[in-house]
């Protein structure tokens, strides 16, 4: 069934833009990847390969950051969530800067630059990161968890205190919804409070209202408003995706998160693979199931910690 056969894109695409919090201009290149490489950044400016796992994250601040020596590529959850949500499992990104663009500040334009180059089919059967048994990551009145389940689901709990955002709310099963119409669409929020503090700390230079919804005390002040009511909880399902993603192969799993960011989403992710027990990797197709993964990842702080 080509359900079950790995996936990679058929040609060579690309995009130009800034970055969101380093302001910087990159162009983005996606490209054919062989069976079983997973998804790896290139920085084509030095020349410098990074798998796309949580063993290459560096940092987790606002965005997250994969790094291999002095090269960094940041903000890789949304192309990731993106390349996930349509199945690919095989995809070189090429940036050649140390940010990839923000474009719209969502996973669409990512889904239309893999829709241009199509999806090709490769002839090994897809794996799989199952969850076997559940995780959770807490601090304070946030956390994320998955459990064992029968499929990805991601289930979004979004709370900013804020009279726009209390309380919101949104889950999202793959086998039956679209991710390319409900969930890639969802912008990048933040409160305009915290955009003068972001700036001060050298983030956020390359945010505008084409690459954000910014909200202020009462207000969205986007002139064309949101594009879903709950666009902020749909945006927190899209990162979690892109961050799940640095498990290095797709999950099978249900996640549950309250408030969490990416600093979390990564813990979590460790949590999981740093725990034999708590799951196993699946190869469909007949094929006999891998050993499971024994990885042991350097420690990296939750939010909250010293
Ligand atoms: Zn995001």
């Amino acid at each position: 069934m080509s359900y079950w056969k790995q996936r990679t894109i058929s040609r060579r695409v690309s995009c130009t833009g800034v970055g969101l919090h380093s302001g910087a201009p990159a162009r983005l290149v996606l490209a054919p990847a062989p069976p079983d490489t997973g998804i790896r950044f290139v920085r084509a400016d030095l020349g410098v390969e990074i798998p796309a796992r949580a063993d290459a994250v560096v940092d987790t601040t606002l965005s997250t950051t994969l790094g291999a020596g002095d090269a960094r590529v940041a903000t890789v959850e949304h192309v990731l969530a993106a390349l996930t949500g349509l199945g690919v499992d095989n995809c070189r990104v090429e940036v050649d800067g140390p940010e990839v663009p923000i474009l719209d500040g969502s996973a669409a334009p990512f889904v239309y630059l893999v829709q241009e180059a199509g999806i090709a089919l490769q002839p090994v059967g897809k794996r799989f990161l199952v969850v076997s048994q559940a995780v959770e990551v807490k601090d304070g009145d946030r956390s994320v968890r998955l459990e064992p389940a029968r499929e990805l689901s991601l289930r979004f709990v979004a709370d900013f205190s804020h009279p726009l955002i209390t309380e919101q709310v949104f889950g999202f099963t793959f086998s039956d919804r679209s991710f390319a119409r409900e969930v890639a669409p969802a912008r990048t929020f933040c409160l305009l409070k915290d955009v003068e503090a972001m700036r001060a700390r050298g983030l956020a230079r390359g945010g505008s209202l084409e690459n954000a919804i910014v909200v202020d005390e009462f207000s969205i002040l986007n002139p064309g408003g949101l594009r879903f009511p709950d666009e902020f909880a749909r945006h927190k399902v899209l990162d979690a995706l892109g961050d799940l993603t640095l498990a290095g192969m797709p999950l099978i799993g249900a996640l549950s998160a309250r408030k969490s960011g990416h600093a979390m989403n990564q813990a979590l992710v460790r949590k999981l693979l740093e725990t034999p027990a708590a799951h196993r990797v699946i190869r469909v197709s007949g094929e006999k199931e891998l050993e499971p993964l024994q990885i042991r990842l350097p420690a990296l702080a939750l939010p909250g910690t010293p």
